[in-house]
């Protein structure tokens, strides 16, 4: 294995590695010569050949370790959030502008539509996070968070353009509101939530509570609902005024009582039978 006297083969890896994600970003796949990654590192051609076999290998290697920041931000982040909770939390950061190496995703889904060798590696990165993501959907679907009739798959597939599209419409080329784009992730994510199964003919009013005894305080409530969930000075959940839901805000009441961790909230079907 290739190696800089004194420094170790991992440490070498990084080297290429590091200096790859810069050149790539600075310019682009077809700009970057293999020679000019190999200076940048303080390699030798031979010791880089030693650890990748060319150029669309090192793209590869260097998105899966230094770029996709999105993608990799949203893998770290769903092994503590609810998807739903994810598609708000991750999707607000999407229109920020990323530092350079947050485009190298951009270079590699360019560079795959021209060059096979950068096609197939580039394919299996995404599939691998499209599974990843089926997967966090199916649990969700298993947890009740959300909707079965949806199709993973898809879900899944949005998931990725959002992602992947952040990353090619910067703010300089479209600007987006953070307010107006945070009320429209939260009514998406509402929107995925099981809808009330009742039937047509009965009038039903929705009910927040919340069990005090449970809550511990995780502010997912009033982070998701916020017109519907407060917090006290210690940062515990608290219905906004009764609890009494409006119907169009149901939706949002059915995404914090989904994503409570503690199942600390109650949400109550008040069925009337009004009229004659
Ligand atoms: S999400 Fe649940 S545990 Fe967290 S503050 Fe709200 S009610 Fe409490």
């Amino acid at each position: 294995m290739g190696r800089v006297a004194g420094v170790s083969a991992a440490e070498t890896r990084e080297r290429l590695l590091r200096a790859a994600a810069d050149v790539f970003a600075e310019r682009g796949y077809d700009g970057s010569r293999v020679a000019d990654i190999a200076v940048a590192a303080g390699v030798t051609r031979g010791a880089m050949y030693a650890h990748f076999g060319s150029k669309a290998e090192l793209l590869v290697c260097a998105l899966r370790t230094h770029g996709g920041r999105v993608l990799a931000e949203m893998f770290a982040a769903g092994r503590e959030r609810s998807a739903t909770e994810l598609l708000t939390v991750v999707g607000r950061g999407l229109p920020r502008l990323r530092d350079a190496q947050g485009y190298l995703l951009v270079e590699a889904l360019v560079a795959a539509r021209r060059d096979q060798n950068v096609a197939a590696p580039t394919g299996h990165y995404v599939s691998e996070r499209a599974e990843w993501l089926g997967d966090l959907m199916r649990a969700a679907q298993a947890r009740d968070e959300i909707d079965p009739a949806l199709s993973p798959n898809a879900l899944a597939h949005l998931c990725l353009l959002l992602a992947m599209g952040s990353a090619l419409v910067t703010p300089d080329l479209h600007a987006v509101d953070d307010g107006d784009w945070a009320a429209l992730l939260t009514r998406l994510a509402a929107g995925l939530v099981p809808g009330r199964h009742h039937s047509t003919d009965r009038n039903t009013a929705v009910k927040l509570l919340i069990n005090s005894g449970l809550c511990q305080g995780h502010g997912r409530c009033y982070y998701l609902a916020p017109d519907l969930f407060g917090d006290d000075e210690e940062g515990y959940g608290q219905v906004l005024g009764e609890g009494a839901v409006p119907d169009d805000k149901e939706r949002e009441a059915r995404l914090a009582f989904a994503n409570c961790p503690e199942r600390a909230i109650d949400l109550l079907e008040e069925v009337s039978h009004g009229g004659p």
